[in-house]
């Protein structure tokens, strides 16, 4: 053995996860090392050169809500910024950035650098170090021992990954990495329920080689729309992104050849993300379609490379040269690094309790894509409440629990922890149940004030937060007071019936035809509100009725379900309950009565067993 270093907390892995687990421990104040494969690799983005987007743009906005770096990084990194779903209700919208890949990473790593508390050790962690049942430390390759008494894993696509491109089969968790393979064993040891999933990436593409004359450019927002409250003006230059699509032609070669794609030809067993399926997938599962669009993102400010989002392969790099230069804009496009597929180990995130802590080995959190997600952001924010839950647990404090009504983040772990996955879990804003609360513009308000209580944010954070909580609240009700007649909303150039009602700005504010400049039009008090503030208010204004139920319903839900179920429950002895349900109990082991009632196949009546049985096992220890 060599010489030994002791820590509070291990981070395993120098990805999205491993970032937010790493930073957020530190931030609470613990001592932290962050092991990984290579340090020119912290903040590495595999596949696309973007963050956020439907979804995963709230969860952008949640992790910066809790003072962590992925959204602040990417605003600084933004090459273009654009708001989706900008017609749709303002729940639904997603933040998005296209971002400059090399300066995001060395960002990354320059803020990783400089943590306090935080030491980066570059090496392979093989083996885990147990003492009885608790994890105590990793073993790295060149075996030297590390302790700690939290170890969080966050291996992503590394555990026993296989790339595949075409016939070629390479071991790797990612170009120019090597795969995880002793330390899979090791978890598979442990007894850790493992599956195997894959993902794809599509080739980079040479931009001096691509047309772009005669292709739709795709300009960013002229008002950029930032994931971080600490952001207030892009940092880089902005550019546009082509839009192109696939035809006849290309179908034809890609058909012709899916016996040789690696996915088609049964070389790969793991299951694939059915919200970002290969081009092969495409063309198999949707014959009927003559075209598919592919949006041509260019990888950086300085970068040769561009990434055409849409086509990701495990074809041969011959066919992808060939059906790549049927399409329009890319007839002479040389590829640079050929897209390929990749097949790895994840390990069943129904073995993980909602602090991400493994139920069978207290002191040990699995994070990001090594549970089952597909994803930048799922990744982040997982890392984000294991880095917090592992600092609370080595300083013996109560963990943080994040749930479905607070934030995606908490939809995100309940449904991994409850549910686990049967594909590559990304977020969806489909998945929350309360999205009129759970807004990208309001994760400050949701989250913010447990990042304040748990003492992990910058004082600069906490400063901003407080003074835009006081400009908000002063400007709701100076919003609740202003009031306007008809007529002279009229005359203020608004469109209103002469119903006589006079009404407040508020009440004005919640309606879908004003916007911010009306309001500041008609109630000159309202002339130096910024647009973001008002834009939230609007947002509360409008669906203040709705909140107002979403509120009660989730009192309700809380005041129900927030029953705590005993660890030590034996579900098989509750008469009633099917042997399915009580042996998915048994192995789930919900913390709460909320988490059992997701638990797939649960009734009310099985669920109203549970709680009696609890509230008497309860009763009985009392
Ligand atoms: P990663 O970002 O993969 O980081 C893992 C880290 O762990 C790396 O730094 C690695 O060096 C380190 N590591 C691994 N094993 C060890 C060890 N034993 N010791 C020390 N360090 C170790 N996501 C999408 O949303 N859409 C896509 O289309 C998509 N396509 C993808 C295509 C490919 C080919 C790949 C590889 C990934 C793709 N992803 C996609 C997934 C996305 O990259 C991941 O979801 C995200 O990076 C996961 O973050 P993570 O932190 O869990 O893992």
């Amino acid at each position: 053995m060599e010489q030994s270093r002791s820590f509070d907390v291990i981070v395993v892995g120098g990805g999205h996860a491993g970032i937010e687990a790493a930073h957020a421990a530190a931030r609470c104040g613990v001592s932290v090392a962050l092991i990984t494969h290579s340090i020119a690799t912290i903040g590495e983005m595999s596949c696309n050169p973007a963050i956020g987007g439907l979804g995963k743009g709230h969860l952008v906005a949640e992790i910066d809500a809790l003072d962590g770096v992925m959204g602040r990084i990417a605003d600084r990194a933004g090459i273009q910024f654009r708001l989706l779903n900008r017609r749709k209700g303002p729940a639904v919208r997603g933040p998005r950035a296209q971002c400059d890949r090399q300066v995001y990473r060395t960002l990354m790593q320059q803020e990783m650098s400089k943590t306090p508390g935080l030491t980066l050790i570059e090496g392979g962690v093989t083996d885990l170090l147990v003492d009885g049942a608790h994890v105590s430390g990793v073993v790295l390759d060149n075996d030297v021992h590390v302790s700690a008494r939290s170890v969080i894993i966050t291996t992503g696509t590394f555990l026993r990954g296989r790339m595949f491109r075409g016939e070629e089969i390479i071991e790797g968790g990612r170009t120019g990495d090597r795969s995880s393979v002793r330390l899979a064993q090791r978890i598979d040891d442990l007894g850790l329920p493992l599956g195997r999933l894959k993902t794809g990436t599509p080739p980079r593409l040479d931009r001096s080689t691509i047309d772009f004359n005669g292709l739709d450019a795709q300009p960013g927002d002229v008002e950029p729309a930032f994931f971080s409250t600490l952001t207030s003006g892009t940092a880089l230059d902005q550019v546009a992104c082509h839009i192109t699509h696939t035809n006849p032609k290309t179908h034809e070669i890609v058909e012709s050849n899916l016996h040789r794609s690696a996915m088609y030809s049964g070389k790969i067993e793991g299951v694939g993300p059915r919200y970002c399926p290969s081009i092969e997938d495409k063309i198999a599962r949707f014959a009927d379609k003559s075209s598919h669009q592919i949006f041509l993102e260019p990888e950086g400010l300085g970068s040769p490379q561009v990434y055409p989002n849409g086509i990701s392969t495990s074809l041969p790099v011959d066919v992808q040269i060939a059906y790549v230069r049927t399409i329009k804009g890319l007839e002479a496009a040389e590829i640079l690094v050929p897209g390929y597929a990749v097949e790895y180990d994840y390990v069943d995130p129904r073995a993980l309790d909602p602090t991400l802590m493994v139920k069978a080995m207290p002191g040990l959190y699995l994070a990001g894509q090594i549970n089952g997600t597909t994803g930048y952001e799922e990744a982040g924010a997982q890392g984000l409440v294991a880095g917090l839950n592992a600092a609370m647990s080595v300083t013996d404090r109560a963990p943080v629990l994040l749930d479905r009504t607070n934030s995606y983040i908490g939809v995100m772990i309940d449904d991994l922890v409850t549910q686990g996955v049967s594909e590559p879990y990304r977020m969806f804003t489909s998945r929350a149940e309360y999205r009129l609360i759970l807004r990208a513009d309001n994760a400050d308000r949701r989250l913010t004030p447990t990042a304040i209580g748990l003492g992990c944010l910058s004082r600069e954070r906490q400063t901003i937060f407080e003074e835009k909580l006081q400009r908000l609240v002063s400007t709701e009700e100076s919003m609740r007071t202003l009031s306007a007649t008809p007529t002279e909303l009229i005359g203020a150039g608004v469109e209103m019936s002469r119903d006589g009602v006079r009404r407040t700005a508020w009440q004005m504010a919640g309606m879908a035809h004003i916007d911010g400049d009306d309001l500041r039009r008609i109630w000159p008090d309202l002339a130096d509100v910024t647009s973001a503030d008002l834009e939230a208010l609007q947002c509360d204004a409008r669906y203040e009725p709705y909140l107002e139920r979403q509120r009660r319903d989730i009192e309700a839900v809380r005041k129900d379900r927030a029953h705590v179920l005993p660890e030590t429950m034996d579900y098989t002895a509750i008469s009633g309950l099917s042997g399915e349900i009580a042996g998915k109990l048994q192995k789930i082991r919900p913390m709460t009565l909320d988490q059992a009632s997701r638990i797939e196949g649960m009734t009310p009546a099985a669920l109203a067993l549970v709680l009696v049985y609890a509230q008497r096992a309860l009763k009985e220890s009392a």
